[in-house]
């Protein structure tokens, strides 16, 4: 192999002046120049920052005859080798004779054509009329006189326009089409570039990457007109806040990215992060209604201490990712720690879909007392990962990341699967649980095999309750959902509104759905005992939910106070770490077994005495 060096000495040492010119596929006489050597500026009297970027026309000079001129063009256009040997201008207009010789190259591995274009100086030739001796080839079959003159004239209109269409779909090539700035393609090409000058010249830099929070709700109620002047509009907000040195660009739907230098200060970054973000925030106007649409922000810096300057966009957005997780209108800088959180959330993930292969997800048990027995009247089947190596993980581990990567319908699933085992188990053994009940996520209530599964569990549907949490019940209370808790109803399976007011129920919504069971969230529990206030509330819960015919049932119940407290107040049943934690099956196979399903003997000890003054307190 010969070395590059000796290569490049070789070419500026020959006499022949060489230039190489990437053309157009589809027509070969548009074409730019891209490279030439040292012979190639001495004859033609152009330098190489003269002659690169321009079209191979400069080397037609004024005083190159017109049916050569002709035959160069015919020649390029339908991708022909050819020589001439002609008198043509130099850069300054100097005349001299040249032999001038085109060879086509194509490179195998883009496909790309280009031109190698050699230039030789034969001297000055022209006494002795060397138009005569060296007539080129072209010259001597070309008719003459005014013929020629017009089809010369119309081919260079023809090379114009089609070098304009070239230059315009060059333009289009880098340019969104709807804000004019630059696309996701010019922007690879250009953060390589980036990178590059970071690492040879140590030049560092930003990126921005701008996503805008609520671009869906804009297109959805506004329409797609509308979202397409929001994305304009915001074009033309970042155009005022950068300057020429930065590059702008759309990625594609609501991103945005910009390029920014770090040679002033990391203040020009972070005050223009904060820029975009606080003009984002001001309301938007389109066919005279008014809308906002927030924009979140991440921000990466690439200098020598970044690690892997290529994933520096990837950087910037999971610094973005973080900004919107942290509550969207806002920007973040890209930090290690955020990377490391990052990885972990996609090890998680990647782990998360191995579980449900494995089908790792188990059911655990939390019993529910009868406030007035003391007895258990059901268990809330709760899930667990049984992870290979981290032990028994519970949801908060999880379930978010599940919900995230779009597995949580499947989670729901397996656990379903193995509550009917565990049922089977208990009906063995003879222990005494009258009821069970099951989370369900929107995703899954949303999944039409949701009741094919239930029906077919041989679970009787009068033992199940389903436990809808109040924000999945507001906020997803489309035709499926609605159809599919009117099917469970039908079917005679219990509905339970969980974490009650920790949404925004209202009562409305209450009558729409008409749970059977409502579960007022532990938060309202725990202060209970010593707090009026929450006593008041939960007694108007009970009491709202009671004239809709309701069941109410407290969770939380940590201390047998607690359990005094809410029985009094009216709950019907009872949850919490006072009568037992989530546990296995088997646990509660055994605990259900050694208390013979009795697991508060005091709650008829307290009872209407209690009921009284405590209702007579909150009221
Ligand atoms: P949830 O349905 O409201 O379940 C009650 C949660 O409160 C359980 O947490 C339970 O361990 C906890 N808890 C019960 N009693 C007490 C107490 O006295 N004190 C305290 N501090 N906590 C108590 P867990 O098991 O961590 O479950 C958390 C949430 O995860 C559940 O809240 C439910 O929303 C969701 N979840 C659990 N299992 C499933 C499932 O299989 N599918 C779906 N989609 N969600 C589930
Ligand atoms: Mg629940
Ligand atoms: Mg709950």
């Amino acid at each position: 192999m010969v070395p590059a060096e000796i290569l490049n000495q070789i070419s500026d040492r020959c006499t022949e002046g060489l230039a190489l010119a990437l053309a157009s596929p589809d027509d070969g006489a548009i074409m730019e120049l891209k490279w030439c050597n040292k012979p190639f500026t001495k004859v033609t009297g152009y330098s190489a920052n003269e002659a690169l970027g321009q079209r191979g026309t400069i080397l037609i000079g004024a005083d190159l005859e017109h049916g050569v001129h002709l035959f160069i063009i015919e020649k390029l256009m339908n991708w022909e080798n050819f020589q001439t040997e002609a008198v043509n201008n130099r850069k300054g207009g100097e005349t001299y004779f040249q032999r001038m010789s085109w060879s086509h190259l194509t490179d195998p591995t883009t496909g790309d054509r280009w031109w190698l274009c050699s230039i030789i100086d034969l001297g000055d030739r022209r006494q002795g009329s060397p138009r005569e001796q060296h007539k080129s080839e072209a010259v001597s079959h070309v008719e003459d006189g005014t013929s020629i003159l017009s089809k010369v004239h119309s081919l260079e209109l023809e090379n114009a326009r089609l070098h304009k269409l070239a230059q315009s779909v060059a333009k289009d090539a880098n340019e969104d089409a709807l804000t004019g700035l630059s696309n996701r393609r010019h922007f690879e090409v250009e953060v390589k570039t980036w990178i590059n000058r970071l690492k040879e010249e140590g030049r560092e830099f930003a990126v921005l990457y701008i996503d805008l929070d609520r671009f869906k709700f804009v297109n959805d109620t506004l329409g797609h007109e509308a979202g397409d002047n929001l994305l304009v509009t915001v074009a033309d907000i970042l155009r005022e806040l950068t300057d020429d040195a930065d590059l702008v660009a759309r990625l594609g739907g609501d991103e945005f990215a910009i390029l920014r230098s770090l040679s002033s200060s990391a203040l020009a970054i972070s005050g223009l992060a904060d820029d975009i973000v606080q003009r984002m925030q001001a309301p938007f106007f389109c066919d005279g209604k008014s809308t906002s649409c927030s924009t979140s922000i991440g921000v990466a810096i690439a200098n020598a201490n970044t690690k892997d300057p290529e994933r520096i966009v990837a950087y910037a957005d999971e610094a973005l990712y973080h900004a919107k997780a942290q509550g969207k209108g806002r920007w973040s800088f890209f930090t290690e720690q955020m990377h490391a959180q990052s990885i972990a959330t996609k090890r998680l993930a990647s782990d998360l879909f191995l579980a449900c292969e494995r089908q790792e997800f188990i059911p655990y048990f939390q019993p529910l007392v009868d406030a007035r027995t003391g007895e258990v009247a059901s268990a809330e089947t709760l899930v667990r990962w049984a992870h290979p190596t981290r032990g028994i993980l519970p949801p908060v581990e999880f379930l978010d990341s599940a919900e995230n990567v779009g597995i949580l319908k499947q989670v729901d699933k397996i656990v379903f699967e193995k509550l009917k085992l565990a049922i089977a188990v208990f009906d063995e053994a003879d222990v005494l649980l009258p009821r069970v009940a099951i989370n369900v996520s929107a995703a899954r209530l949303m999944d039409p095999t949701f009741i094919h599964d239930i029906r077919s569990s041989g679970i009787a549907p009068n033992r199940l309750t389903i436990e809808i949490l109040e924000s999945v019940y507001l906020d997803r209370l489309g035709d499926l959902v609605r159809w599919t808790i009117d099917e469970l109803d039908e079917i005679g399976v219990t509905i339970a509104l969980d974490d009650f007011g920790t949404g925004h129920a209202s009562v409305s919504g209450l009558l729409e759905i008409k749970p059977s069971i409502l579960k007022i969230d532990r938060s309202f529990i725990q202060p209970i005992v010593d707090d009026v206030t929450k006593q008041r509330l939960v007694s108007s819960i009970v009491g709202i939910g009671k004239s809709l015919g309701m069941r109410i049932v407290a969770e939380g119940i940590e201390t047998e106070d607690h359990a005094r407290v809410v029985s009094a107040l009216g709950c019907d049943y009872l949850q919490g770490y006072f009568f037992g934690r989530p546990m296995s099956a088997e646990d509660l196979k055994a605990l259900l077994c050694a208390t013979d399903g009795l697991l508060w003997p005091r709650a008829r000890s307290y009872g209407a005495s209690q009921e009284e003054e405590y209702s007579e307190k909150a009221s």
